[in-house]
């Protein structure tokens, strides 16, 4: 018989977790305002409200932490990290930050003006906020199979090209700095991009001299899928499937916290030297000297050896398989998922979960909030509250997915945990038709307001 899943590490130190009663849940979530940012981590039992800095880094990313070298500049950290970043994006060029927002930031402050509009696969949060706050914006150019969660399209984080040559078409290419090309595409349900539509969306590009940026947090789980998926590349490494990939790209944005195993960091890479210096004076501005650049030197140390612990295929098999596993037990329960599963979270399409609830009350919300009840899971919505309002009629945008996203963390949980999580989702569904009214909004903050939202019952 073949052999069973089992993790790809074993534990050497533990953090333990305690599950609470449903009555002192009941009193956290209003206190919190029945945002599930405000709780205490130590109201939640299993964390999945992002997969983001909460990765469990390897006895050699802490041996590495040791060995950081704190040096103002040119510290020996600093060349490890560049040597990775060369080694797996074959870019010659970097500059450190905190986090993976701040290189949206100083990048974007090169690249983006007043008035600008940046196609891409339904941009992630913050870098649409940052778009938006410089008075630019965004077209979303994503396939249409993705907006459909029983479609299988084995690539649903793909650019529709003939939407982007409208684009490109109908808008003068001076207004148009890049196009954003999110892997995976956590918006549309943790999904990737094939290197197929890479390829093609970089010609298209290089045809109308706009640069292709790639928001990378996730390039190994999409790496992952393209050997999986892409005939051609069932023989090809990770690694060899990540340089191909960002061959199309001239530069990129990533945040270390997901697919770099590390608790906090970011980066920027790019090809030319002259965006290099372009970036680097705002680096210095927002972020700090060229060589550390929001980063402690251990810090940087640990996320080198994160990019090629991540690139291995065997964890790679692991951490999707674990991802799946979840997935498949909801899929058997008949529970609506979006499909097929993605890298890094199930998406609940709680729309068709909760069929009660109306669009106004935060559908997604309104499940995140029953699964905290039920059993002290912490998910997150992808909804109508992330979507925001519209930045000139200050309506709701209802996007055209509702859903609850249960994010994994890298090397945290195991499988029992999954077991917890699916449990008590299809205690829930069992009792959907109970469910009929959600939340309204108490308080919002002008722009990102899923962060500090206030709600109450309806
Ligand atoms: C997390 C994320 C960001 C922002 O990175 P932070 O490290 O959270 O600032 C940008 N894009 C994508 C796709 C992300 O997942």
């Amino acid at each position: 018989m073949e052999l069973p899943f089992a993790e790809s590490y074993k534990i050497k130190m533990v953090e333990p977790i305690y599950r609470s009663t449903r009555k002192q849940r009941e009193e956290w979530i209003k206190a919190a305002n029945y945002n599930l940012f405000n709780l205490r981590s130590e109201q939640v039992y299993i964390d999945l409200l992002t997969d983001s800095g909460t990765g469990a880094m390897s006895d050699q990313q802490w041996a590495a932490l040791m060995t950081g070298d704190e040096s103002y500049a040119g510290s020996s950290s600093y060349f490890n990290l560049k040597d990775a970043i060369k080694n797996i994006f074959g870019f010659d060029y970097f500059l450190p930050t905190h986090q993976g927002r701040a290189a949206e930031n100083v990048l974007f402050s090169v690249l983006v003006k007043e008035n600008d509009v940046i196609p891409g696969n339904s941009h992630f949060d913050t870098t649409k906020g940052h778009i938006e706050f410089r008075n630019a914006r965004t077209v979303d150019c994503t396939i249409d199979e993705a907006f459909d969660t029983e479609s299988e399209h084995p690539f649903k984080g793909n650019i529709d090209l003939s939407k982007l040559e409208t684009v490109y078409s109908t808008i003068d290419t001076e207004k148009i700095p890049m196009i954003i090309v999110t892997l995976t595409c956590n918006t549309s349900g943790g999904q990737p991009v094939s290197m197929r539509n890479l390829r093609e969306v970089s010609a298209l590009s290089k045809k109308y001299g706009v640069k292709v940026v790639f928001d990378s947090a996730r390039f190994a789980e999409n790496a992952w899928f393209i050997q999986q998926r892409e005939e051609e590349y069932r023989n090809k490494s990770i690694k060899q499937i990540v340089l191909e990939m960002y061959s199309y790209a001239d530069a990129m944005t990533m945040s270390s916290k997901k697919d770099g195993i590390v608790n906090i960091g970011g980066f920027m890479a790019m090809r030319t030297e002259e965006l290099f210096k372009q970036a680097s004076v705002f680096n210095i501005m927002f972020e700090g000297f060229n060589t550390y650049g929001g980063m402690a030197g251990r810090d940087m140390n640990a996320l080198a050896v994160g990019l090629h612990e991540i690139t291995d295929g065997h964890y790679l098999g692991n951490r999707i398989g674990q991802v799946n596993y979840l997935g498949n037990k909801l899929i058997n329960w008949h529970i609506p998922v979006q499909k097929p599963i993605g890298g890094h979270a199930v998406f609940i399409d709680a729309t068709k979960f909760l069929q009660h609830v109306p669009k106004e009350e935060y559908i997604a919300q309104t499940l995140a909030i029953e699964l905290y009840l039920e059993a002290g899971v912490r998910g997150v919505e992808v909804g109508t509250l992330l979507a925001d309002r519209d930045p000139e009629t200050k309506e709701n945008r209802y996007p055209r997915l509702e859903m609850l996203r249960l994010a994994i963390p890298r090397r945290t949980y195991t499988n029992n945990h999954m077991d917890v999580v699916a449990m008590a989702l299809k205690n829930i569904f069992d009792r959907r038709e109970s469910i009929e009214t959600g939340f309204r909004i108490k308080r919002e903050a002008p722009i990102m307001r899923h962060f500090s939202v206030e709600l109450e019952k309806v």
